[in-house]
């Protein structure tokens, strides 16, 4: 298995524009050819699906995580390498979190919002360390990253909360991160 582990955080949707897809795929194969493993929310739906699919045929390890309830709704992805199964959304967010060495949050909706808040806000209170890196696909991030400056500019969190995550423009760029802090952990 694979010494260096990415738990990616994206939609269940695949969104409107194609790009969204593209970029999913790229992330997946690129996680596969760097030698990295993936974690992520074990549902064969949408961007979390496709960025699966193109990991697993990369010849990543995958992990997915998936609450009991949800196997109906979000249908496991068939064929991972390894398929955790939790009895509630707290424990699945609790394990993609304990087994990424990094985030990668790309775009999706309120699940993902809430997953990338809540690691975030736990590396604000010191629990963590772990690298947060949003991948901006069309803007995407951007709405994200004036809501938390707006928090800084009327008083509701410190200027530091910026140094918490980092915005890279596109997969590539993300993947290029990724393959440094993977050397840098050895
Ligand atoms: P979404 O971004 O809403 O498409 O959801 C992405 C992932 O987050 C999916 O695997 C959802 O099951 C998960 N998710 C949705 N709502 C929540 C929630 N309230 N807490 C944690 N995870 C969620």
């Amino acid at each position: 298995m694979a010494s260096f582990s990415v738990t990616v955080f994206c939609g269940s949707s695949p969104g409107v524009d194609p790009a969204y897809a593209a970029a999913a795929a790229s992330l997946g194969r690129g996680i596969g050819a760097a030698g990295m493993a993936l974690v992520f929310g074990g549902g064969n739906v949408g961007l979390m699906g496709i960025t699966a699919g193109a990991a697993l045929a990369a010849g990543a390890h995958v992990t997915g995580i998936i609450p009991d309830f949800l196997r109906q709704r979000e249908v496991e992805f068939p064929g991972l390498s390894e398929l955790i199964v939790t009895d509630s959304m707290h424990t699945r967010k609790r394990r993609m979190f304990a087994l990424g060495d990094a985030f990668v949050v790309m775009p999706g909706g309120l699940g993902t919002l809430d997953e990338t808040i809540e690691i975030l806000t736990w590396k604000q209170l010191g629990q963590h360390t772990k690298p947060i890196i949003l991948v901006d696909i069309l803007g995407w991030a951007q709405p994200f990253v004036a809501m938390v400056e707006q928090a800084i500019d009327r008083g509701f969190a410190r200027e530091t909360v910026c140094d918490l995550f980092e915005v890279q423009p596109s997969v590539e760029a993300a993947l290029a991160r990724l393959e440094e802090l993977c050397a840098v952990a050895g």
